[in-house]
């Protein structure tokens, strides 16, 4: 038996429908290119969080990773499962 096919969510900011997508961390093209030519001045780059309540840095997706998600068109809020 299928899951039920849930609703796109609401964004909890402006409550416009959110569209369903993949988020992910990568190198700009000009950075695949330094990387391809091995020019090791550039690094990779991951997408963090500071928790405002301890300061601490987390580590939401390291480059290359991928995730589903949700973005809003209208104020541009991204969630991440
Ligand atoms: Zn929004």
């Amino acid at each position: 038996m299928k899951a039920p096919v849930k609703a796109e969510p609401n964004c909890p900011y402006c409550g416009e429908t959110m569209v369903h997508g993949q988020v992910t961390v990568h190198s700009t093209p000009l950075g695949n290119l330094l990387n391809f030519l091995q020019i090791r001045w550039y690094s990779q780059q991951h997408l963090w969080f500071k928790r405002s309540d301890t300061s601490k840095d987390e580590i939401v997706l390291e480059s290359g990773d991928a995730r589903l998600g949700h973005r809003c068109p209208r104020c541009g809020a991204v969630s991440l499962l």
